[in-house]
């Protein structure tokens, strides 16, 4: 069994941290947000709203979300005509429940879970499940601090912020929760602690969506 590297770990934080600071002035990054707001007030985004919002044509802006629907980086609802998934944040139910300030919400990663209200200094509650061995596990956060853990060493797998992936369905399937250290794949991965993941996600979302 090999046991988490807290130097490989922390190179991979890093290469989170970089790759957010990169995407920051993009209109891809813009749209997220704009999603990632409406969908944190419990809405769908409309392209009709988003095209007003980002002064692009209906041409241009269609074209944009289809290629970052491709991408994995938002989701589009049954008529592709509103977000409702974008930036790890989901009206659309998922592995991980999400109860921000109130809202049921779902996130795409155990990052995004934990570090979306960490990042908007929310009250919130994390409902999951083990990726090594199925238990259920939650976690509360109140004012974007940790409160509490099903587990004492509750952990999580990160793995590298590579966008020619799916984001949704390649980079944050497998960024799972660890109540354990059962399974192979825990081990291969390595893991980040609970803490840390807590502060490496309040940092990737100061701004809203972590990328
Ligand atoms: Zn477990």
């Amino acid at each position: 069994m090999t046991h988490a590297d807290p130097g490989a770990q922390g190179a991979l934080a890093q290469r989170w941290l970089v790759c957010a600071a990169q995407q920051r002035q993009t209109v891809e990054y813009r749209l997220t947000c704009l999603a990632f707001e409406a969908i944190a007030a419990g809405r769908s985004l409309p392209l009709a709203e988003a095209q007003v919002a980002l002064g692009m044509t209906r041409e241009d802006v269609r074209e944009l979300i289809e290629r970052m629907a491709g991408q994995g980086r938002l989701t589009l609802d049954e008529r592709r005509e509103a977000i409702v998934a974008a930036g790890g944040l989901s009206l659309i139910p998922s592995r991980h429940r999400l109860l921000l300030n109130g809202r049921q919400l779902y996130t795409w990663c155990a990052l995004d879970a934990v570090g979306i209200p960490a990042g908007l200094r929310a009250d919130a509650r994390v409902e999951s499940r083990c990726a090594a061995c199925g238990a259920p596990i939650w976690l509360e956060i109140e004012a974007g601090e940790l409160r509490s853990a099903s587990h004492p060493d509750l952990s999580l797998s990160l793995v590298a912020p590579d966008l020619s992936r799916s984001l949704r369905d390649g980079v944050c399937a497998e960024i799972g929760f660890y109540c354990c250290r059962a399974g192979d794949e825990a081990d291969a991965r390595g893991l980040l602690s609970l803490a840390a993941a807590v502060q490496l996600g309040r940092e990737l979302c100061l701004s809203g969506p972590p990328i």
